[in-house]
């Protein structure tokens, strides 16, 4: 939509990557891939957009080639063409279903797509398992070891806490929003017995947790000497990797058009198929869907991004305000301007409201709609799902299936991303159905395990007292 063919990468050419603030110096694939954020505050984002070829759309391949195909034009420069083959196909025969990510037809051009069968029963793995991986490649090559520090409302830190636990080159620093996350997401931190893995419960909100990730990152000391890296969704190898699986839904159905339903938090996943299409991928329409934290609903509906306060829901991995991966395409639509991003971003943090004007706003409502759902309309699609297909769905899947319901054109083919497993909410599940979704064997074991994690109230100082006193210093 904002980019022109004239800036397509050629895909043998080492990528480089710049920030969406414009200060900062722009890095190759491996730099990129450990500082998470830019030094300048920004996110890193490919200099240009490759195009997809003929092998990203190959019928009937399996999904780590199509993920090589995808991807292998971001990581030139970076690494060896062979080791990012072979780690994409280690990573994705772990996955519980052979298929990957397979695609069911719940109705007439209605679609959802599984991404829940990697080890944490979330979408998160999709990525974070390469993530882990490609971080102990890189840092075995360069013989040193760096501190992961992350934010989670609850799957990011399962996937990340599972992508690199027993890792010798990372030691990890995980915060959540204490007592507003599920059980099994909790348990899924908290059991592991790892030495490497330090799991904070912060008193407060996942956007505290956020910001107090932010204000260790902007410690400049404290960055480099205990070499700070991310894994949240702002790490732009996630958002590359998610990529891939919208290329291999559009794959698997002919060749697209396509619109895509999305239950949306931090807007790491629709933002991987905004970046799909730019790739050349005929995506028609992104649906949003969010829970009663509607920021980015009512901002597609209604040009209104203003921060309310959050809100627990029955779908906590979307219990967000601040969607970090939106400057993104705030950046592409602004034409690039890394300084008008700055002061957007100015404007959006002093304010609460982000100040967009009316035509850059039509621009993004021809692609992106959004529809928001609350608890009792979630639960009701849980119901209704298993009434009218027979599928168990998770609350976050439900808000997708709901917002695609709302605002799908029934004669384009929609897939909806079911991003959870229906175990990793079994209360809401419950409350919907009438039935407890059965455990699967590696959830029902963590349920008798110790658990394990430091509470601490919302001060940033306290944070960093830990990790000068807990982690070791690389
Ligand atoms: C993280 C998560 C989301 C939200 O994804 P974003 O990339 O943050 O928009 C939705 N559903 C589930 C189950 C998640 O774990």
């Amino acid at each position: 939509m904002f980019c022109h063919d004239s800036d397509n990468q050629r895909r043998d050419m080492t990528m480089r990557y710049l920030s969406t603030r414009g200060e900062a110096v722009e890095r190759e694939f491996s730099g990129v891939l450990l500082t998470g954020l830019a030094e300048d505050g920004g996110l890193w984002q490919p200099a240009a957009w490759p195009r997809l070829d003929e092998a990203a759309y190959a019928p009937g391949a399996d999904y780590a080639a199509r993920a090589f195909a995808v991807t292998r034009p971001f990581t030139v420069g970076g690494l060896k063409e062979q080791d990012w083959r072979t780690l994409l196909a280690d990573v994705y025969a772990g996955f519980r279903h052979k298929a990957t990510a397979p695609l069911v037809q719940l109705d007439t051009n209605l679609w959802l797509m599984e991404l829940f069968h990697g080890p944490t029963f979330a979408f998160k793995d999709l990525a974070m398992q390469v993530l882990g991986r490609l971080f102990d490649l890189v840092l075995k090559a360069q013989g040193t070891r760096i501190t992961i520090i992350g934010a989670t409302s609850g799957d990011t830190g399962a996937a990340a806490v599972e992508a690199v636990r027993g890792l010798k080159t990372i030691d990890l620093v995980m915060l959540y929003p204490h007592g507003r996350i599920s059980d099994v997401q909790r348990r899924q931190m908290t059991t592991v017995e790892e030495p490497n893995i330090h799991t904070i419960a912060l008193e407060g909100t996942f956007d505290d947790c956020q910001d107090l990730v932010k204000i260790l990152f902007a410690d400049t000391a404290l960055r480099e000497e205990w070499r700070l890296a991310a894994v949240n969704s702002i790490n732009w190898a996630r958002v590359m990797v998610q990529t891939v699986y919208y290329v291999h839904a559009v794959a698997q159905l002919g060749g697209g058009p396509v619109s895509f339903a999305v239950p949306s938090g931090n807007f790491g996943n629709v933002y991987a198929g905004y970046a799909a299409r730019e790739m050349g991928l005929d995506a028609r329409r992104f649906i949003v869907g969010s829970n009663s934290n509607d920021i980015l609903a009512r901002f597609f509906e209604a040009g209104d991004m203003s921060t309310r306060p959050v809100t627990p829901t029955h779908s906590p991995s979307m219990d967000i305000q601040v969607s970090s991966n939106f400057e993104r395409l705030l950046h592409d639509l602004l034409g690039r301007d890394g300084p008008a991003v700055v002061r957007h971003m100015a404007a959006f943090r002093q304010s609460g409201r982000l100040p967009l004007d009316e035509a850059h706003w039509r621009e993004v409502h021809q692609l992106f709609r959004g529809h928001a759902v609350n608890d009792d309309t979630t639960l009701a699609q849980i119901a209704r799902t298993q009434a009218e297909t027979g599928m168990t769905v998770d609350p976050h899947t439900a808000v997708g299936i709901a917002a695609a319901c709302a605002l799908r054109d029934p004669d384009m083919p929609t897939v909806a991303l079911a991003t959870a497993h229906p175990a990793k909410f079994p209360d809401a599940v419950e409350q919907a159905t009438g039935r407890r979704p059965p455990l699967p064997d590696a959830l029902a074991a963590q349920a008798e395990r110790p658990e394990r994690a430091t509470r601490m109230p919302n001060d940033p100082n306290l944070l960093k007292t830990f990790i000068r006193e807990r982690v070791c210093r690389p």
